[in-house]
């Protein structure tokens, strides 16, 4: 059985997440996104709030599980018995960062294996951040994320 996590802070989820989340889940036994709790952010959105959505927009995926976690990715992953770690890249600035976590992370648990899946084109751009910005400025972001979290981010409009 082969068990995968997809973590991040899907502040909120985005197609772009969901694209990898699809994708993803095709290729393993089971798929568990990770939705970080991180104490030293601010996010947009609660934890809990990031994991109902989440489950809303995979409750047809029935081998996706969404998990908060806090802490070390690692650790997350010997707890739930996960081999795999997905991350996506979307372009060069991604990669840095993304080797150095992947790499850090074999060092600490070298059971545990990152894959990364390249983003699909028509969401390469697309981030949390800039969707949360221009929402602020009170931009049409339907394109850019489901509309149970465009619905959720006109109530924090309010
Ligand atoms: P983090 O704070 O860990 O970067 P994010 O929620 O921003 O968390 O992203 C989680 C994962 O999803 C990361 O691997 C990121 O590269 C990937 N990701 C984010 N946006 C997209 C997108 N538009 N297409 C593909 N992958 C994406």
């Amino acid at each position: 059985m082969l068990r995968a996590i997809y973590p991040g802070s899907f502040d909120p989820v985005t197609y772009g997440h969901l694209d990898v989340i699809k994708r993803s889940s095709k290729l393993v036994d089971e798929l568990i996104v990770g939705v970080l709790n991180n104490k030293a952010k601010t996010p947009l959105f609660s934890v809990e709030e990031r994991v109902k959505m989440l489950g809303e927009v995979t409750k047809d995926m029935p081998n996706v599980k969404i998990i908060p976690f806090e802490g070390l990715l690692v650790d997350f992953a010997r707890k739930t018995g996960a081999r795999m770690v997905i991350r996506g890249l979307r372009a060069i600035t991604d990669f840095e960062y993304e080797l150095q976590m992947s790499q850090t992370n074999h060092k600490m648990e070298p059971d545990v294996e990152t894959v990364f899946l390249t983003t699909s084109l028509e969401y390469s751009y697309l981030s949390s951040t800039t969707v949360k910005e221009v929402a602020a400025f009170g931009g049409d972001i339907s394109q850019f994320v489901p509309p149970v979290v465009l619905e959720n981010i006109e109530k924090k409009r309010k």
